[in-house]
């Protein structure tokens, strides 16, 4: 639903304003349409309702005002004709892949997930009889070997969870639709301020809006955001059958999250390429993926295909999982905990945490390995961060050095 008003203005403006349309008091911000169901003034306009004669609200699971502004939002910021609010980003992804594949149908997807997408394919998609298998999609030739006769969706995460490595949305949305497969982009990681994926060929993007997003790490909530009328009627329609909406009050405060999605990613932006920097001149540190790092494998896709390089690192200690869990337990403004995207920095350890239902054999192949620390830069004075990381690396040293 284009907003005529804020169709040509800019990203950042978009940000302050998308979504928000006038309404009957003239109030600045939204109000929240906290009900779970809507009057009708007489049975005849129920009825025309329902059969869809009519626009408006009958039931919150099928549409709420503060949920659709909120879809509106997000469907201007990805550039698509409309959005879907979840209950959470996995629920969005269930109700993209109940929605596009049957028994019988293969998905292609990328080997580094977030780590319950892989769980979701493998045990509920498998049970209804729909075949998963993994490759490295940031190597097309694996993605063109991978599709087969019967693949309905590829689905890919890039920069890939958590290993970040890039993988080209322009080229594997030609290849799948050459094959008329369907192209799904878990955006999650960059946001749409970073990274457009349907300007660039893919199909449908998906967000946990939990991330980046929302941005405040005080809501649990995801998206779907399609290109057409008929995919999106589509959705729509499981999602009202599998039940997994967002609420109002939560849509509100993603809403609102969003109004500085841009300045916040551009200071996570900002901390994180000062920050893998100085991890990467560490002595005490192996190796830093940063899709900034001139060293990340696909630094030059990268550079074409987002427009600042987000603000998740991910980094191998020296001394292994050992010296990562005494880093990890001795950082103090650093949080030791899940997710990622919020304006505090957070740290975790995918093998032992988010990654850990996948199992060993599958890390492996996602280049998840156990001595793998994933930082998500928040949007804290730079310095402060580093100081603390210097005092946390300093532990570590001295452990190294108590041991001989
Ligand atoms: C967190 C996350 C999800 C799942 O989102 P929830 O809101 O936790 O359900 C999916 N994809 C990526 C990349 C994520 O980081």
């Amino acid at each position: 639903m284009k907003n005529m008003k804020i169709s040509n203005t800019s990203f950042d403006t978009k940000c302050v304003h998308a979504g928000i349309e006038d309404n009957e008091f003239g109030a600045v911000v939204p109000p929240i349409y906290q009900t779970s169901t809507f009057k009708f003034q007489s049975v005849q306009q129920g009825a025309k309702l329902f059969a869809g004669e009519e626009k408006g609200y009958i039931y919150t699971r099928m549409a709420n005002p503060t949920v659709e502004a909120l879809e509106n939002c997000v469907a201007e910021l990805e550039g698509g004709y409309k959005g879907l609010g979840c209950a959470s980003g996995m629920a969005a992804i269930h109700t993209v892949l109940a929605t596009l594949t049957s028994a019988g149908d293969h998905v292609l997807c990328s080997s580094a997930v977030y780590g319950p997408t892989t769980t979701l394919l493998n045990t509920i998609l498998k049970k209804f009889g729909v075949d998963a298998d993994y490759v490295d999609t940031s190597n097309l030739e694996e993605v063109r070997r991978g599709i087969k006769p019967n693949t309905k969706i590829v689905y890919i995460e890039t920069p890939g969870n958590p290993t970040l490595y890039i993988s080209d949305i322009k080229e594997i949305s030609k290849l799948a639709k050459k094959q008329n497969a369907v192209t799904v982009v878990d955006n999650t990681f960059m946001s749409p301020a970073l990274q457009r994926p349907l300007e660039l060929g893919a199909d449908i993007v998906l967000h946990s809006l939990t991330k980046f997003l929302n941005g405040h790490a005080d809501v649990v909530g995801g998206i779907i955001v399609v290109k057409d009328e008929d995919t999106y009627k589509n959705f729509r329609r499981t999602l009202n059958q599998l039940g997994g909406v967002i609420d109002p009050f939560n849509s509100f405060l993603v809403h609102r999250g969003i109004k500085t999605l841009s300045i916040r990613m551009q200071r996570h932006c900002e901390n994180s390429q000062v920050i893998a920097e100085y991890l990467e001149k560490h002595s005490l540190i192996k190796k830093v993926v940063y899709p900034g790092l001139k060293s990340h494998p696909q630094y030059e896709l990268g550079l074409k295909q987002h427009d600042g390089h987000g603000g998740m690192i991910t980094f191998e200690m020296a001394g292994g999982f050992e010296a990562g869990q005494i880093l990890m337990n001795s950082v103090k403004l650093c949080q030791l905990a899940v997710s990622l995207g919020g304006v505090e920095t957070l740290i975790q350890h995918p093998a032992s945490m988010t990654h850990f239902s996948m199992g060993k054999a599958a890390r492996v192949m996602g280049g998840i390995t156990e001595g793998l620390v994933r930082f998500s830069v928040g949007i804290e004075n730079v310095n402060d961060i580093i100081n603390d990381l210097e005092q946390a690396l300093q532990k570590v040293e001295k452990a190294n050095l108590q041991e001989g």
